[in-house]
């Protein structure tokens, strides 16, 4: 039997009815293999496969070529990230570059300071991260790379466009990856923790610029560098196999229904949302019009007894994992890829039906 309650959730988040099913029949017997994918070794024929699959499926929906793109299947998450990222090009002596709109990217930020200088390039925590920063025209010379969120999950901001950087652009797309049509080639390096838009949590997509792999600046412990990751090709360490085909099957998701169809119905779950919060005499939305996200959608209600009455309703209705973050409070309903047009429609219409208790 499949769940039956709706997950808002914003990571672990839903997954496809189609992936968890198939995740469960490869729990009994992976493939036809006669071996559960739990107990498949991580330096294998099964295990190469699903490996080459993915990667290849990752960079084929980026629209990158293998010539200059390496991809990375690692663990230790977003975190791991924030502290990989200044270990291998930030120089002692040098400087980075960091957008700060929100508290992912302030933390990326901060990690960064114990290898050498940040410079903070905008930001909007004095807005408590309402709207996004404006990023400026010029940004100070000799930076070692820039680093942005593009999708700020807890506070529901999103960035739309991006720039041409003069130096590496590095980019955090961890709650927004395949929503959307974007230029991947504008970054050098990006990555995105698997459990909201490309499978389960215990591993984190990394693809970077082959070029990156002369910049690195300092000696490390193999599991830190990625250019030890790259000549092991994600199997430094034992993978997380059950993971990655986690991914796999969700990039296969992704391909079969291609991005701009994904972006399509991400737009509409989205409007469907905002239009319903704008209208409803419960809640208010948290986030500035021009900065809201398609993936999550922030809200409060206007009283605590609202908010409590709103928790109540929502499980009642099978609705799941609605609760905003700690630091926003409030509401945050998270329509990742894996959330469908008729589920959004089920929550809109559950608003407008708390909404009637009221008048
Ligand atoms: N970046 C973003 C944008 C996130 O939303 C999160 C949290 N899920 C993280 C990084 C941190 O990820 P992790 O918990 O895997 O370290």
């Amino acid at each position: 039997m499949s769940a039956v309650k709706i997950n808002f959730g914003a990571g672990p988040a839903a997954l496809p009815v189609s992936v968890t099913e198939q995740l469960a029949l490869s729990i009994r017997n992976y493939d036809g293999s006669g071996l559960s994918v739990l107990e498949i070794p991580h330096r294998g024929k099964l295990f190469d496969a699903i490996l080459k699959e993915a990667n290849e499926r990752v960079l084929q929906l980026c629209n990158l070529d293998a010539a200059t793109y390496e991809v990375l299947w690692l663990q230790g998450g977003g975190r791991l990230q924030f502290a990989m990222i200044p270990m291998n090009f930030l120089p002692e002596a040098g400087a980075a570059g960091y957008v700060d709109s929100g508290f992912w990217s302030s933390d990326a930020m901060e990690n960064a300071t114990l290898w050498g200088n940040t410079i903070n390039l905008a930001s909007s925590k004095d807005c408590a991260y309402k709207k996004l920063p404006e990023i400026p025209e010029r940004f100070p010379e000799n930076l070692s790379y820039i680093h942005l969120t593009t999708n700020n999950t807890i506070y529901g901001t999103q960035w739309k466009q991006f720039f041409n950087s003069p130096v590496p652009l590095f980019a955090d797309m961890s709650s927004d990856i395949f929503s959307e049509r974007r230029d991947y080639g504008l970054f050098d390096l990006f990555y995105a923790v698997a459990q909201k838009n490309i499978g389960i949590a215990g591993v984190t997509l990394v693809v970077l610029k082959k070029s990156l792999l002369t910049k690195v600046v300092r000696p490390l412990n193999p599991y830190l560098s990625y250019r030890d990751h790259v000549a092991a090709h994600s199997v430094l360490n034992t993978a997380p196999v059950f993971a990655v085909y986690s991914a796999l099957l969700m990039l296969r998701y992704i391909s079969d229904r291609g991005i701009a169809a994904i972006e399509e119905e991400n737009l509409q779950k989205a409007g469907l949302l905002y239009d319903t919060l704008e209208k409803s005499v419960s809640f208010e939305l948290i986030a500035e019009k021009n900065s809201r996200s398609n993936m999550n959608v922030v809200f409060r209600g206007i009283d605590p007894e609202t908010e409590n009455n709103f928790k109540l309703f929502c499980d009642y209705k099978g609705i799941e994992g609605i609760e905003g973050h700690r630091r926003v409070g409030g509401f945050r309903a998270s329509l990742y890829n894996a959330i469908r047009l008729d589920q959004v429609q089920y929550l809109a219409n559950a608003i407008t039906e708390f909404d009637k208790t009221r008048t």
